[in-house]
């Protein structure tokens, strides 16, 4: 049997997300710029290739993979390689799931289902429509949650991922928490992380902790905190009120990376091991040059001994504080 995945702190590697395009129908604010200039295609894996890489990693031991993007469903025939890795489920891999803003899942949520997929993350930070035009500058809400209602209809549970924009989200918690009790979706906030340029906004205008947004919260509601953690940087608390379940991916305020089970690729086959951290390994070169299985194995072996024990996220450093990259490439 093949030895599983261990970084050099004894943490293994079970999860495994794919960035399969840098691409996007809409800009999120927080996310990109404007003008972003998009990876010429020869860089981008073709799906023979990802799915060639995905085997690897489940044949060393990765139990559950994650589809994201930029838009993972923008990206043509991503339906085949769904399908693909959907044949992997019960054949190593236990869990299939997906990323996305919704734009597209009216037109996919069959299919997805029909594929193995049983859970999707939609982000979605607001229920205005006027706000949601702003924030993801081209995007419609309406047809998000068209989208979101086409995934619930075919028995997809969503979760949705709010990212906490100072303002914005604090405007319109209660809203979001009503809307995704009353819908049965589970409700996830982010803390905005300093990854690349985007453009003239600041980030430190964005950044709202997500400490406010739980004292907010408790400000109305009695916060439970539960010990349930699924290996990934969300800690649960229940409202008692409602019981309701909130996540908060907190980065900023809170560093998670003591349980990290997780790496991420992006579509040009570049492994991060972390997500706050600059560096990572190149398994497109290995992959092009035609090594085999084996070959394969070895090169993800070496890039997970290179895992960081930890990010380095900091507002307060600066620019030595963020990352260069955009979050759209190395897949959220
Ligand atoms: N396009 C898909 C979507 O929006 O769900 C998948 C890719 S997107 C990069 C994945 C997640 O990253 C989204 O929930 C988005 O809100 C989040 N995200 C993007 N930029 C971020 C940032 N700078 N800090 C925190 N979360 C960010
Ligand atoms: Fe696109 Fe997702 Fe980034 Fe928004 S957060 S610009 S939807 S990749």
């Amino acid at each position: 049997m093949t030895a599983p995945l261990v970084d050099p702190f004894q943490r293994t590697i079970r999860y495994l997300r794919v960035s399969v395009t840098d691409r996007c129908d809409f800009r999120c604010a927080y996310c990109m710029s404007e003008d972003m200039a998009f990876l010429p295609k020869r860089e981008v894996l073709s799906w023979e290739e990802l799915e060639r890489l995905c085997r690897a990693f489940v044949r060393l031991g990765v139990r559950k993979l994650r589809i994201t993007g930029g838009e993972p469903l923008v990206r043509r025939d991503v339906m085949t390689f769904v399908r693909a890795l959907g044949g992997l489920l019960g054949a190593g891999l236990d869990e299939l799931t997906l990323t996305t803003n919704g734009s597209q899942l009216s037109r996919f949520a069959g299919e997805l289902r029909r594929a193995g997929v049983r859970r999707v993350n939609v982000s979605l930070d607001t229920l205005d429509p006027d706000r949601f035009a702003r924030l993801t500058r081209r995007g419609r809400l309406d047809q998000v949650l068209d989208g979101i209602g086409a995934a619930k209809a075919e028995g997809l549970h969503v979760k949705i991922n709010a990212v906490a924009l100072k303002g914005d989200t604090e405007e319109e918690m209660f809203d979001l928490l009503a809307w995704c009790a009353a819908e049965g979706h589970d409700l996830t906030f982010i803390e905005v992380m300093p990854m690349g340029d985007i453009g003239n906004e600041m980030r430190l205008d964005q950044f709202w902790s997500l400490r406010d947004l739980r004292a907010r919260l408790a400000e109305r509601f009695t916060l439970v905190d539960l010990a349930e953690r699924t290996g990934g940087p969300a800690r649960y608390a229940r409202i008692a009120e409602t019981g309701q379940k909130v996540g908060f991916i907190t980065p900023l305020s809170h560093n998670f990376c003591e349980s990290c089970n997780r790496v991420r690729l992006t579509c040009t086959g570049q492994l991060h091991t972390c997500l706050g951290q600059e560096g990572a390994s190149d398994l497109r070169a290995p992959l092009r040059a035609g090594v085999d299985e084996a070959g394969l194995e070895e090169a993800v072996r070496a890039a997970i001994a290179l895992k960081p024990r930890g990010h380095d996220f900091d507002y307060s450093r600066g620019v030595a504080g963020r990352i260069g990259r955009h979050m759209s490439h190395t897949g959220g």
